[in-house]
Protein backbone atom coordinates (compact mmCIF):
# COMPACT_ATOMS: atom_id res chain seq x y z
CA UNK A 1 0.00 0.00 0.00
CA UNK A 2 1.10 3.50 -0.88
CA UNK A 3 1.87 6.01 1.99
CA UNK A 4 -1.11 8.39 0.77
CA UNK A 5 -3.36 5.12 0.92
CA UNK A 6 -1.90 4.52 4.50
CA UNK A 7 -2.71 8.03 5.58
CA UNK A 8 -6.35 7.99 3.92
CA UNK A 9 -9.00 8.04 6.40
CA UNK A 10 -12.50 6.30 5.56
CA UNK A 11 -15.85 7.41 5.83
CA UNK A 12 -19.49 6.39 4.67
CA UNK A 13 -23.22 6.53 4.79
CA UNK A 14 -25.53 4.16 5.49
CA UNK A 15 -29.15 4.26 4.15
CA UNK A 16 -31.52 2.76 2.11
CA UNK A 17 -31.90 3.54 -0.66
CA UNK A 18 -29.04 5.44 -0.47
CA UNK A 19 -28.07 6.47 -4.39
CA UNK A 20 -29.74 9.89 -4.26
CA UNK A 21 -27.01 10.99 -1.21
CA UNK A 22 -24.86 14.15 -1.78
CA UNK A 23 -23.08 13.23 1.23
CA UNK A 24 -19.77 11.91 -1.08
CA UNK A 25 -19.16 14.98 -2.86
CA UNK A 26 -19.81 17.87 0.01
CA UNK A 27 -17.22 15.61 2.25
CA UNK A 28 -14.83 14.97 -0.66
CA UNK A 29 -15.18 18.82 -0.92
CA UNK A 30 -14.36 19.35 2.37
CA UNK A 31 -11.16 17.24 2.43
CA UNK A 32 -10.26 18.87 -0.48
CA UNK A 33 -10.57 22.61 1.86
CA UNK A 34 -8.27 21.07 4.26
CA UNK A 35 -5.88 19.04 2.13
CA UNK A 36 -6.70 15.58 3.87
CA UNK A 37 -6.79 12.26 2.22
CA UNK A 38 -10.35 10.31 2.55
CA UNK A 39 -12.69 8.28 0.70
CA UNK A 40 -16.07 8.59 1.26
CA UNK A 41 -18.71 5.96 -0.13
CA UNK A 42 -22.16 5.32 0.03
CA UNK A 43 -23.21 1.98 1.91
CA UNK A 44 -27.19 0.38 1.35
CA UNK A 45 -28.09 -1.92 3.61
CA UNK A 46 -31.02 -4.00 4.31
CA UNK A 47 -33.63 -2.34 5.99
CA UNK A 48 -33.59 -4.38 9.47
CA UNK A 49 -31.30 -3.90 12.60
CA UNK A 50 -28.50 -7.73 11.85
CA UNK A 51 -28.09 -5.83 8.73
CA UNK A 52 -27.30 -2.51 10.06
CA UNK A 53 -25.66 -3.78 12.96
CA UNK A 54 -23.52 -5.85 10.55
CA UNK A 55 -22.79 -2.93 8.59
CA UNK A 56 -21.67 -0.67 11.18
CA UNK A 57 -19.35 -3.42 12.90
CA UNK A 58 -17.67 -4.40 9.74
CA UNK A 59 -16.80 -1.11 9.06
CA UNK A 60 -15.40 0.09 12.47
CA UNK A 61 -13.84 -3.15 13.00
CA UNK A 62 -12.08 -2.57 9.37
CA UNK A 63 -10.55 0.34 10.17
CA UNK A 64 -13.24 3.16 9.19
CA UNK A 65 -13.32 6.35 10.89
CA UNK A 66 -16.86 7.90 10.19
CA UNK A 67 -20.18 7.08 9.19
CA UNK A 68 -22.88 8.65 8.51
CA UNK A 69 -26.32 7.38 8.78
CA UNK A 70 -29.41 8.58 6.92
CA UNK A 71 -33.22 6.98 6.87
CA UNK A 72 -34.54 4.41 7.45
CA UNK A 73 -31.58 4.15 10.73
CA UNK A 74 -31.24 6.88 13.17
CA UNK A 75 -33.27 5.48 15.23
CA UNK A 76 -31.78 1.96 15.11
CA UNK A 77 -28.02 3.65 15.19
CA UNK A 78 -29.37 5.58 18.64
CA UNK A 79 -30.48 2.19 20.03
CA UNK A 80 -27.02 0.81 18.90
CA UNK A 81 -25.22 3.56 20.93
CA UNK A 82 -27.54 3.65 23.69
CA UNK A 83 -26.99 -0.10 24.01
CA UNK A 84 -23.48 -0.66 23.57
CA UNK A 85 -21.86 2.63 23.34
CA UNK A 86 -22.40 6.17 24.16
CA UNK A 87 -24.28 9.28 22.84
CA UNK A 88 -24.05 12.72 22.49
CA UNK A 89 -26.75 15.32 24.36
CA UNK A 90 -28.40 16.32 21.04
CA UNK A 91 -28.39 12.22 20.21
CA UNK A 92 -30.12 11.69 23.46
CA UNK A 93 -33.09 13.57 23.60
CA UNK A 94 -33.87 13.54 19.66
CA UNK A 95 -33.45 9.84 20.17
CA UNK A 96 -32.11 9.68 16.88
CA UNK A 97 -27.95 9.34 15.15
CA UNK A 98 -26.79 10.42 12.16
CA UNK A 99 -23.07 10.57 12.69
CA UNK A 100 -21.08 7.74 14.18
CA UNK A 101 -17.41 7.71 15.42
CA UNK A 102 -15.18 5.55 18.11
CA UNK A 103 -14.47 7.35 20.87
CA UNK A 104 -12.79 5.87 23.81
CA UNK A 105 -13.15 2.50 22.46
CA UNK A 106 -17.13 2.58 22.33
CA UNK A 107 -18.90 3.19 19.43
CA UNK A 108 -20.61 6.83 19.86
CA UNK A 109 -23.60 8.13 18.51
CA UNK A 110 -23.99 12.14 17.60
CA UNK A 111 -27.37 13.88 16.06
CA UNK A 112 -26.03 16.67 14.12
CA UNK A 113 -28.56 17.70 12.12
CA UNK A 114 -30.41 20.58 14.39
CA UNK A 115 -27.06 22.24 15.12
CA UNK A 116 -26.94 22.55 11.10
CA UNK A 117 -29.94 23.74 11.02
CA UNK A 118 -29.42 26.30 13.60
CA UNK A 119 -26.03 27.32 11.94
CA UNK A 120 -27.35 27.83 8.79
CA UNK A 121 -30.32 30.19 9.97
CA UNK A 122 -27.85 32.31 12.00
CA UNK A 123 -25.56 32.32 8.91
CA UNK A 124 -28.47 33.47 6.66
CA UNK A 125 -28.80 36.54 9.80
CA UNK A 126 -32.10 35.22 11.04
CA UNK A 127 -31.32 35.42 15.33
CA UNK A 128 -33.92 33.03 17.19
CA UNK A 129 -33.38 34.57 20.48
CA UNK A 130 -37.08 35.06 22.17
CA UNK A 131 -38.70 34.73 18.59
CA UNK A 132 -41.67 32.76 17.74
CA UNK A 133 -40.45 30.00 15.74
CA UNK A 134 -43.34 27.23 14.20
CA UNK A 135 -41.87 23.53 13.85
CA UNK A 136 -44.50 21.83 11.18
CA UNK A 137 -43.80 17.90 11.60
CA UNK A 138 -43.54 15.85 14.34
CA UNK A 139 -40.82 13.34 12.72
CA UNK A 140 -37.05 12.47 13.21
CA UNK A 141 -36.26 15.77 11.75
CA UNK A 142 -38.23 18.10 14.03
CA UNK A 143 -36.72 16.13 16.67
CA UNK A 144 -33.22 16.58 16.23
CA UNK A 145 -34.29 20.61 15.75
CA UNK A 146 -35.71 20.93 19.00
CA UNK A 147 -32.78 21.01 21.29
CA UNK A 148 -30.68 23.06 19.12
CA UNK A 149 -33.69 25.94 18.80
CA UNK A 150 -34.44 26.09 22.35
CA UNK A 151 -30.51 26.28 22.89
CA UNK A 152 -30.55 29.28 20.36
CA UNK A 153 -33.30 31.07 22.32
CA UNK A 154 -35.61 29.88 20.13
CA UNK A 155 -40.11 29.74 22.13
CA UNK A 156 -41.15 26.80 19.99
CA UNK A 157 -44.89 25.99 19.07
CA UNK A 158 -45.07 22.16 17.32
CA UNK A 159 -47.77 21.74 14.45
CA UNK A 160 -48.84 18.02 13.10
CA UNK A 161 -50.95 16.63 11.40
CA UNK A 162 -51.34 13.63 13.85
CA UNK A 163 -51.67 15.66 17.01
CA UNK A 164 -50.64 13.19 19.34
CA UNK A 165 -47.33 13.13 17.90
CA UNK A 166 -46.85 16.33 18.42
CA UNK A 167 -47.70 16.02 22.54
CA UNK A 168 -45.61 13.56 22.45
CA UNK A 169 -42.61 15.17 21.38
CA UNK A 170 -43.17 18.40 23.14
CA UNK A 171 -43.67 16.00 26.37
CA UNK A 172 -40.14 14.73 25.95
CA UNK A 173 -38.68 18.32 25.91
CA UNK A 174 -40.39 19.71 28.78
CA UNK A 175 -37.47 19.79 31.06
CA UNK A 176 -35.64 22.31 28.54
CA UNK A 177 -39.01 24.47 27.28
CA UNK A 178 -42.78 24.44 27.36
CA UNK A 179 -44.11 23.37 24.10
CA UNK A 180 -46.76 24.32 23.03
CA UNK A 181 -48.36 21.87 19.87
CA UNK A 182 -51.23 22.09 17.85
CA UNK A 183 -53.24 20.23 14.96
CA UNK A 184 -51.97 21.55 11.34
CA UNK A 185 -55.10 23.91 11.30
CA UNK A 186 -54.68 26.09 14.15
CA UNK A 187 -52.10 27.30 11.72
CA UNK A 188 -54.29 29.62 9.39
CA UNK A 189 -54.66 33.14 10.90
CA UNK A 190 -51.28 32.69 13.21
CA UNK A 191 -47.81 35.03 12.96
CA UNK A 192 -44.44 33.85 13.62
CA UNK A 193 -40.93 35.06 13.27
CA UNK A 194 -40.23 31.86 11.77
CA UNK A 195 -41.74 28.78 10.36
CA UNK A 196 -40.12 25.76 9.27
CA UNK A 197 -41.86 23.03 7.49
CA UNK A 198 -40.20 19.60 8.95
CA UNK A 199 -42.93 17.50 7.16
CA UNK A 200 -42.32 15.32 4.45
CA UNK A 201 -45.10 16.79 2.53
CA UNK A 202 -42.99 18.50 0.20
CA UNK A 203 -41.00 15.29 -0.84
CA UNK A 204 -44.04 13.65 -1.81
CA UNK A 205 -45.68 16.50 -3.90
CA UNK A 206 -48.30 17.04 -1.17
CA UNK A 207 -49.34 20.82 -0.19
CA UNK A 208 -49.58 21.81 3.33
CA UNK A 209 -53.13 24.06 4.30
CA UNK A 210 -50.91 27.95 4.91
CA UNK A 211 -53.74 29.93 4.54
CA UNK A 212 -53.36 33.63 5.93
CA UNK A 213 -50.40 31.89 8.00
CA UNK A 214 -47.82 34.67 7.95
CA UNK A 215 -43.91 34.94 8.84
CA UNK A 216 -41.10 36.87 8.64
CA UNK A 217 -39.07 34.04 7.55
CA UNK A 218 -39.39 30.45 6.17
CA UNK A 219 -37.28 27.23 5.99
CA UNK A 220 -38.30 24.38 4.22
CA UNK A 221 -36.04 21.27 5.41
CA UNK A 222 -36.02 20.01 2.27
CA UNK A 223 -33.59 20.97 -1.06
CA UNK A 224 -33.58 19.95 -4.83
CA UNK A 225 -37.44 20.71 -5.43
CA UNK A 226 -39.42 23.28 -5.89
CA UNK A 227 -41.52 23.94 -2.80
CA UNK A 228 -45.18 25.30 -2.47
CA UNK A 229 -44.52 25.73 1.16
CA UNK A 230 -40.92 28.66 0.25
CA UNK A 231 -43.72 30.16 -2.91
CA UNK A 232 -45.94 31.09 -0.22
CA UNK A 233 -43.82 33.08 2.30
CA UNK A 234 -42.20 34.40 -0.77
CA UNK A 235 -45.58 35.75 -1.67
CA UNK A 236 -45.12 37.62 1.55
CA UNK A 237 -41.60 38.59 1.13
CA UNK A 238 -40.36 36.68 3.57
CA UNK A 239 -37.08 34.92 3.92
CA UNK A 240 -37.30 31.85 2.32
CA UNK A 241 -34.34 28.89 2.87
CA UNK A 242 -34.08 25.59 1.66
CA UNK A 243 -32.30 23.05 3.89
CA UNK A 244 -29.43 22.63 1.63
CA UNK A 245 -27.60 24.34 3.51
CA UNK A 246 -28.47 22.57 7.16
CA UNK A 247 -27.29 19.38 4.98
CA UNK A 248 -24.08 21.07 4.32
CA UNK A 249 -23.60 22.52 7.55
CA UNK A 250 -25.09 19.28 9.45
CA UNK A 251 -22.06 17.42 7.55
CA UNK A 252 -19.55 19.82 8.11
CA UNK A 253 -20.14 19.33 12.14
CA UNK A 254 -19.74 15.54 11.30
CA UNK A 255 -16.32 16.30 9.78
CA UNK A 256 -15.36 17.80 12.35
CA UNK A 257 -16.29 15.44 14.97
CA UNK A 258 -14.19 12.46 13.08
CA UNK A 259 -11.08 15.03 12.27
CA UNK A 260 -10.84 17.72 14.68
CA UNK A 261 -10.55 20.16 11.64
CA UNK A 262 -13.67 22.53 11.03
CA UNK A 263 -13.62 22.54 7.11
CA UNK A 264 -15.34 25.76 5.21
CA UNK A 265 -18.48 25.34 3.53
CA UNK A 266 -18.02 28.20 1.29
CA UNK A 267 -17.23 26.51 -1.56
CA UNK A 268 -20.25 24.60 -1.11
CA UNK A 269 -23.27 27.26 -0.34
CA UNK A 270 -21.64 30.13 -2.45
P1 LIG B 1 -40.57 11.53 9.13
O1 LIG B 1 -41.13 10.50 8.22
O2 LIG B 1 -39.92 11.11 10.40
O3 LIG B 1 -41.76 12.56 9.54
C1 LIG B 1 -42.60 13.08 8.57
C2 LIG B 1 -43.49 14.17 9.17
O4 LIG B 1 -44.20 14.77 8.09
C3 LIG B 1 -44.53 13.67 10.16
O5 LIG B 1 -44.69 14.63 11.18
C4 LIG B 1 -45.79 13.57 9.29
O6 LIG B 1 -46.99 13.77 10.01
C5 LIG B 1 -45.60 14.74 8.36
N1 LIG B 1 -46.30 14.63 7.08
C6 LIG B 1 -46.04 13.77 6.09
N2 LIG B 1 -46.87 14.01 5.03
C7 LIG B 1 -47.65 15.05 5.39
C8 LIG B 1 -48.69 15.77 4.73
N3 LIG B 1 -49.11 15.45 3.50
N4 LIG B 1 -49.27 16.79 5.38
C9 LIG B 1 -48.87 17.12 6.61
N5 LIG B 1 -47.88 16.48 7.30
C10 LIG B 1 -47.29 15.45 6.68
O7 LIG B 1 -39.58 12.39 8.22
P2 LIG B 1 -38.29 13.23 8.71
O8 LIG B 1 -38.68 13.96 9.93
O9 LIG B 1 -37.11 12.36 8.75
O10 LIG B 1 -38.04 14.24 7.46
C11 LIG B 1 -38.90 15.34 7.23
C12 LIG B 1 -38.33 16.24 6.12
O11 LIG B 1 -37.08 16.80 6.52
C13 LIG B 1 -38.06 15.49 4.81
O12 LIG B 1 -38.46 16.33 3.74
C14 LIG B 1 -36.54 15.30 4.81
O13 LIG B 1 -36.04 15.23 3.49
C15 LIG B 1 -36.11 16.60 5.50
N6 LIG B 1 -34.78 16.49 6.14
C16 LIG B 1 -33.80 17.35 5.72
C17 LIG B 1 -32.55 17.32 6.29
C18 LIG B 1 -31.50 18.27 5.80
O14 LIG B 1 -30.33 18.12 6.15
N7 LIG B 1 -31.87 19.29 5.04
C19 LIG B 1 -32.19 16.36 7.36
C20 LIG B 1 -33.30 15.52 7.76
C21 LIG B 1 -34.54 15.59 7.14
P3 LIG B 1 -47.73 12.57 10.82
O15 LIG B 1 -47.01 12.48 12.13
O16 LIG B 1 -49.12 12.99 10.93
O17 LIG B 1 -47.54 11.32 9.98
Amino acid sequence: MSIIGLNMQHFIVIGNPIHHSKSPEIHAAFARDLDLCIRYQKQLCPINQEGFYAVVSAFFAGGGTGANVTLPFKEMAYEICRQEGNLSQDAFVAKAVNTLAIKNGKLYGDNTDGRGLVADLLAHGICLQNKSVAILGAGGAARGAILPLIQAGAKISLFNRTLTKAQTLADDFHQFSSIQSHTLDALSHSHFDLVINATSATTTGQNLDLRNCQSAAAYDMMYGKPSAFLAHFAQQDSITLDGYGMLVRQAALSFHLWTNKMPSVDCLLA
